[in-house]
């Protein structure tokens, strides 16, 4: 099973169902119509500061900033590609397996002392330095393997060009060596989350980590709530007690460089749109549940793609984080696999797409309202009592 595939497997059920509010949600969002460019109690998050700043002592004049619309136009760059078939063959030997990690274990070892045995992809070291690292019998032999190696994974540099580099893809694959990206299976679990199940009255919720993939699922309900890759080297050096919380942590972080539209696998450009889930999904649903809409985020050029609630996706927007912080809260405090019953989701139109995120913290709501693109197109805190309809 591909990394992508699983990934997006999170579909059946997976990252899909993380946060599904209850059904009590709609008496709450029936008065919230769609916003506009008119509606003035519609905050959007970029907006200068309005008057809750009048009672402050400072105060500030109107700044005049003009910001011209610069063009910025890049040179086109220049890009060699090379076959993945060759550069894979090059490394299919144990002396060059050496040389690479023999490089990346001198740069974690030297730490950043700025000599000039430094290469911007870290230390560099001779021709002797590597086969002494090396299990090669021979200068001779050991030059081989070396050319082999050179302008894909390694480059010659120093002022007398007799050092030797990774190149960005040498060091790429000498991580993920060490990191045990290509050989590590690690499974474990069931481990309880200590969260309980979003999606059935009494459920709590279980991690099992299977060949690197960990499934947050509930036993009673039997549903899986999300499903999610996890490197290897996670649990190196971790106390296990940590290891979840690391889960969390990492995929939140990734969750939100996705939302911004960078693939975090490959930096490209990572489309984002709202849908319907498929019907994989909502027939493992609750009924209440059905009514949803799905964020979908898919790089073409990596084929890293992700489904997940619209709630995930504006996590870590700052209009959240500085509402939680106004009320003393913290967003990271829940994890993803369960954000809390203060969380709602609502189709607010579907052509086009708009869906009102809301949250609820004390006596105060903030609604995100968000386009078919995942854009956040504009943020609104009210007071409880003006959004729920008086009983
Ligand atoms: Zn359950
Ligand atoms: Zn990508």
């Amino acid at each position: 099973m591909s990394d992508v595939g699983t990934e997006d497997a999170g579909d059946a059920g997976g990252a899909t169902t993380a946060d599904a509010p209850p059904t009590d949600a709609t008496p709450q969002e029936a008065s919230v119509s769609k916003p506009s460019e008119a509606d003035e109690s519609a905050h959007s998050y970029v907006e200068p500061a309005d008057s809750a700043n009048s009672d402050s002592e400072v105060e500030l004049a109107e700044p005049e900033v003009e910001i011209a619309d610069p063009e910025i136009t890049l040179p086109d760059p220049e890009v060699e590609s090379g076959d993945p078939s060759d550069a894979f063959e090059a490394l299919g030997n144990e002396v060059r397996m050496a040389v690479l990690r023999a490089l990346v274990d001198a740069e974690s070892e030297e730490s950043d002392d700025a000599t000039d045995d430094h290469d911007v992809s870290g230390r560099t070291m001779t021709f002797s330095e590597l086969f002494e690292a090396s299990p090669a019998d021979t200068t001779a032999g050991f030059a081989y393997h070396l050319r082999q190696l050179t302008d894909s994974f390694l480059h010659k540099t120093g002022e007398e060009g007799d050092r030797y580099a990774l190149t960005y893809a040498g060091l790429q694959v000498a991580r993920a060596i060490l990191a045990g990206t290509y050989t590590e299976r690690v499974s474990f679990g069931p481990v309880p989350t200590g969260d309980p199940c979003p999606l059935c009255e009494d459920g709590a919720l279980a991690a099992t980590c299977e060949a690197n993939y960990v499934a947050v699922a509930c036993a009673d309900c039997e549903r899986t709530v999300l499903t999610l890759p996890f490197p290897p080297s996670a649990r190196r050096d971790r106390d296990p007690a940590h290891l979840l919380d690391a889960f969390d942590r990492h995929h939140r972080h990734r969750l939100s460089t996705m939302s911004d539209g960078i693939c975090p696998e490959c930096a490209a450009t990572m489309d984002a749109s709202l849908a319907r889930p498929p019907e994989s999904v909502t027939e493992r649903l609750p009924d209440a549940e059905a009514d949803r809409a799905q964020v979908r985020l898919d790089c073409a050029q990596c084929g890293c793609r992700l489904h997940c609630p619209v709630t995930l996706a504006v996590l870590e927007h700052p209009a959240v984080i500085a509402f939680f912080h106004d009320h003393q809260r913290n967003v990271r405090d829940r994890p993803i696999w369960n954000v809390g019953s203060e969380w709602r989701e609502t189709v607010v139109s579907e052509d086009p797409w708009c869906v009102r995120v809301s949250v609820a913290l004390g006596e105060e709501v903030l609604g995100l309202f968000v386009a078919g693109d995942c854009s956040v197109a504009a943020t609104r805190r009210r007071d409880a009592s003006e959004v729920r309809p008086a009983s």
